[in-house]
């Protein structure tokens, strides 16, 4: 037990030595209940396009399939919160994640980097680590291993730090001292259900129409059009939406991150709804070269422009 609090104590160390937020660990095991709310939300067909979320359900389910002798589950979170805003108040908005680079290449590259570490102080081991790359439950993992409880808006929410976290795990072949989970601590609140624009987020919480949700029609949704009922709803979002994070009470708790590569470094805060209106495909490609928003390519972000002011 000594030996598996001390190694567990290390990793928890070095990780935050190299920017993480938090650390937990829990045990490697089929997600019995979890497994059960997944099947009901594809039943539902909330998950729209995102189809590759029906795949690998089995090891989605349970990671000792995905990583062959899987025993632990390492879960981190890594901060992206910042007071900074868009300059113009009327300019389409982006949502605090895609400010800076591409988080999966930040994030990635520091889990390397933990990786390498902990082969030379514990000796060769095998497992893999992900950053919202694979098929890995990651809001679950990080309630089981303690990071924070899942809250009515479907969000991981720590009670020292709100929610405004990047997640990522690894998985490996053995033992360590794991995390208790934090309970439920949402009680009687509803901001963010009575705050969201499209009612993606059910009446009772804890669960999310994605198909209605700005995030997914903003990023996911390939189809050349918006479906007209979210017309009036978008609240000017381009790219995600934080509302029901921004009001959260939980995210009080939030603080400025540290990571410089989070930090815009192409002026896109900068520009006004008119240079949003007017955006190029060479400026889409300045401003984007090496950001999450890439994703939309410069035909999808147009699209949700358009569909903000037409
Ligand atoms: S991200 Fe926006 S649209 Fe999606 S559930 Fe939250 S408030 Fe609703
Ligand atoms: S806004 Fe309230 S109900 Fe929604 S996740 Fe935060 S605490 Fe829970």
């Amino acid at each position: 037990m000594a030996l598996l609090k001390q190694k567990a104590d290390w990793i928890k160390a070095r990780a935050k030595e190299l920017g993480f937020l938090s650390v937990g660990i829990a045990k490697a095991e089929l997600l019995e209940e979890e497994a059960v709310r997944l099947k009901e939300w594809l039943g539902l067909n909330y998950h729209g396009e995102m189809k590759y979320m029906e795949n690998h359900y089995d090891k989605r389910v349970d990671p000792r399939l995905l990583v062959e002798g899987g025993k632990s589950v390492i879960c981190f979170s890594y901060n992206y919160y910042t007071e900074q805003e868009q300059l113009d108040p009327h300019a389409p908005k982006i949502s605090k994640y895609a400010y800076g680079r591409d988080y999966h290449k930040v994030i990635k590259k520091k889990l390397k980097t933990l990786w390498m570490d902990m082969q030379k102080e514990f000796g060769e081991f095998g497992g893999r680590y992900f950053v919202d790359s694979a098929p890995v439950m990651e809001r679950d993992w990080a309630n089981r291993s303690g990071l924070g409880w899942i809250g009515k808006n479907t969000l991981l929410i720590n009670p020292k730090q709100g929610s405004y976290f990047f997640l990522a795990e690894m998985i490996v072949d053995f033992e360590l001292l794991y995390d208790q989970p934090i309970a439920d601590h949402c009680g009687t609140c509803t901001r963010c259900i009575d705050a969201c624009p499209t009612d993606a987020i059910d009446a009772n919480g804890y669960l999310m129409d994605a198909t209605k949700c700005i995030s997914y029609l903003t990023i996911e949704l390939k189809e050349d059009d918006i479906p007209e009922e979210f017309k009036d709803k978008m609240e000017n979002w381009m790219y995600g939406c934080d509302i029901c994070q921004d009001v959260c009470p939980w995210n009080r708790f939030s603080s400025e991150h540290q990571e410089s590569d989070f930090i815009d470094n192409t002026g896109k805060l900068d520009l006004t709804k008119e240079d949003w209106n007017n955006l190029t495909e060479s400026e889409f490609n300045n401003l984007f070269f090496a950001s999450a928003v890439k994703r939309t390519k410069y035909k999808g972000l147009k699209r949700n422009i358009d569909f903000l002011t037409d």
